[in-house]
């Protein structure tokens, strides 16, 4: 029987919010607004599911569906370096992927749990779970069939986190409210995604800027965590304190 394992997100004070960092078999979403560090948490994740499992990590390799071309293997160099791992060799541990589609990133899905069955991972990123859905299904009275077709890549998203033991991070949008006249103001506290994927979400965790280059993490609407806040920096090891 696989054993559950936890993954070190760089920062001691959010591990300690999570329980010891994010949970294998789960999946944990993070929302918040631009350069809230949604992506800056992935990329050190990259890193930190390769290390020995004594030092925090999921000794696996690491699947990354990026829906945005956000993804900096020169970041990732400068986390591995700081975990004193071989940046070339983290580099290859990451089978990356560029989704343009919601039915591309079903079959990258697909390709991402043969390649599991073949060698061991221990993480699964999509950054980020919604735009693509967005984009695709944007017009009026869509959101319905939006909503089918988000649960069905859900449910394939936790069977994959099931069967093979890895962890999965997710990351999300916030909702631009119509504000007054023509400006679109972000709520910083509405994901997107509705109620099918809050239900998917084993752990969601709300992002948002502090002073300078520190974040704070907040536990949103958890049934086993405590309504608690976390406070870490994103400097050149990627997430940390
Ligand atoms: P978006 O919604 O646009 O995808 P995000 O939540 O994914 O945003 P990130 O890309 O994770 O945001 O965070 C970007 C921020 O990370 C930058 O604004 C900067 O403050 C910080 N950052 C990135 N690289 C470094 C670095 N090398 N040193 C220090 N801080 C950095
Ligand atoms: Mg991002």
């Amino acid at each position: 029987r696989q054993m559950v394992f936890r993954l070190s997100t760089g920062s001691s004070a959010l591990d300690t919010l999570l329980g010891g960092g994010i949970e294998s078999m789960s999946i944990t979403e993070a929302f918040g607004e631009f350069r809230s560090g949604k992506t800056q948490i992935g990329l050190t994740l990259c890193v930190t599911a390769q290390l020995p499992k004594t030092q925090g990590g999921g000794e696996g390799k690491v699947a990354y569906i990026d829906t945005e071309g956000t993804f900096r293997p020169d970041r990732i160099a400068q986390i591995a370096t700081r975990f004193q791992a071989n940046p070339e060799e983290v580099l290859e541990n990451i089978l990356y992927a560029r989704a343009y589609t919601v039915e591309h990133q079903f079959q990258l899905l697909t390709l991402i749990a043969a390649k599991m069955t073949e060698e061991p991972f221990s993480l699964l990123i999509v950054d980020s779970i919604m735009a693509l859905f967005r984009v695709d299904y944007s017009g009026r009275g869509e959101l319905s069939e939006r909503q089918q077709v988000l649960g069905k890549m859900l449910s394939r998203i936790m069977k994959i986190a099931e069967q093979f033991n890895v962890a999965v991070y997710l990351t999300n949008q916030v909702m631009a409210d119509p504000g007054g006249g023509a400006s679109f103001v972000p709520d910083p506290k509405k994901p997107v995604g509705g109620h099918v994927l809050a239900h998917a979400s084993t752990t969601r965790l709300y992002l948002r800027k502090g002073r300078g280059e520190q974040r704070v993490c907040k536990i949103f609407d958890s049934p086993c965590l405590p309504e608690a806040e976390a406070t870490f920096q994103i400097g050149l090891g990627g997430v940390e304190e």
